[in-house]
């Protein structure tokens, strides 16, 4: 047996089940020095992101290791195996991923799949007592997010999103400017994320399929959203957005781009735009007194940036993907202690509550709408 990976114990989950995410914290003792075991993690889809970020990512991490893999391609699971020696137990189909819920293991399922895939995949893991980590965007609407929310707060597991950029510390730098202003009052600020591509893709690649969640602004568009809020440290009342298509051969029933304008409480203003068909990538903000801005503001590495009084933000130079281990060791620590996460469900929540009202908007030809709170 592993000395670092000791058996489950079960009362815990006993413990935890029936008790929601707000109830976790406070009601029970800080975790026993014989929880702080590595948690094993489960990526659920092994595409790009699980290959390319998160497998290297978790190598890097002390609070959580790869555990097992859920995957349709048994080809994939034998060459996972190999690489990242995961044993037979902890492999699974997706018809048969609910038995994870007898593998002690697995303590989180991350999932990593296409966008529609979110829901029903945190609705199984959750229902199988596994904490939950997943992807942006969270759903594909604020009601499957509510949803979510329910269903991991009923089964007493922690729900954590995936917005990497709110581990990253010149972000954080850059959040922290909203609680302290000292450029004086925001007026302003620009978002933009997006990139190049796709040219000669098919709609067999499900970011070009309205069903699976396809399109910019699902894709980038959240991180130019999820920007808008953090730098104003408020929720947006009101939005009018306008989609884009160049490349209609391409880009048929998704956004190729999206632009839109959030309203803030006080006359603030976020203009910000996503794309598939341009290289885009800052965040600037206005305020009475100066200005400050971050390019690129979202990137595996190299976020940096500068303000108007010549503070910089110096690049955090660190092998990729750093960002993402911080991440996940941040969002581990925080099932270990029992701590609120740094990005709960509630925060994809709101996103989704503001791209709900983006897509109302685009689909009336950029029409007001006002936006509801969460
Ligand atoms: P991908 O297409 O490379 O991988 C998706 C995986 O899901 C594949 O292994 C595929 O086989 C599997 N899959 C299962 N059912 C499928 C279906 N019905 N259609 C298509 N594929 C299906 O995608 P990706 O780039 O790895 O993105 C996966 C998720 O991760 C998305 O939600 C995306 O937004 C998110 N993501 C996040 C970041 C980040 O920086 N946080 C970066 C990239 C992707």
């Amino acid at each position: 047996m592993n000395p670092a990976h000791p058996p489950h114990d079960p009362s815990r989950r006993r413990v935890l089940g029936g008790l929601g995410a707000a109830g976790l914290v406070g009601m029970l003792p800080a975790a026993r020095a014989k929880d702080r075991r590595p948690l094993g993690v489960a990526l659920v889809g092994l595409g790009y992101y699980s290959r390319d970020l998160l497998a290297p990512a978790l190598q890097m991490t002390k609070h959580c290791r790869l555990a097992g893999i859920v995957t349709g391609t048994p080809a994939k699971a034998e060459e996972w195996q190999r690489r990242h020696r995961i044993p037979d137990r902890n492999v699974y189909d997706y018809a048969g991923f609910d038995r994870i819920a007898d593998n002690p293991d697995i303590d989180v399922v991350y999932i990593v799949l296409p966008n529609h895939l979110h829901k029903p995949f945190t609705l199984r893991a959750a229902a199988a007592g596994k904490h939950v980590w997943c992807e942006k965007p969270m759903a594909m609407d604020a009601a499957e997010a509510r949803a979510m929310i329910e269903a991991c707060r009923r089964h007493g597991v922690q729900l954590t999103i995936g917005y990497r950029m709110q581990h990253e510390p010149n972000t954080q730098a850059v959040m922290a400017l909203a609680r302290s202003h000292p450029f004086g009052r925001l007026q302003r600020i620009r978002a933009e994320a997006g990139f190049r591509g796709f040219d000669g893709a098919s709609g067999d690649n499900w970011r070009l399929d309205p069903v699976r969640g396809g399109g910019a602004m699902y894709d980038m568009g959240v991180y130019a959203l999820n920007a808008a809020r953090y730098t104003t440290g408020t929720e947006p009342v009101a939005v009018t957005a306008t989609p884009h298509v160049e490349r209609a051969d391409i880009f048929r029933g998704v956004d190729e781009s999206m632009r839109f304008r959030l309203e803030f409480p006080d006359g603030v203003v976020a203009d910000c735009a996503t794309s598939f068909g341009r290289n885009i990538n800052l965040l600037h903000a206005d305020c009475a007194d100066g200005w400050y801005e971050l390019s690129p503001f979202q990137a595996y590495e190299g976020v940096r940036g500068e303000a108007s009084d010549g503070r910089r933000f110096d690049a955090v130079i660190g092998a990729t993907p750093a960002q993402q281990a911080r991440q996940m060791d941040a969002d581990a620590l925080a099932i270990l202690q029992r701590t609120p996460p740094r990005v709960p469900g509630e925060e994809g929540l709101r996103d989704m509550v503001v791209l709900d009202a983006i897509f109302a908007s685009a689909r009336t030809g950029g029409a007001r709408v006002e936006i509801a709170a969460a």
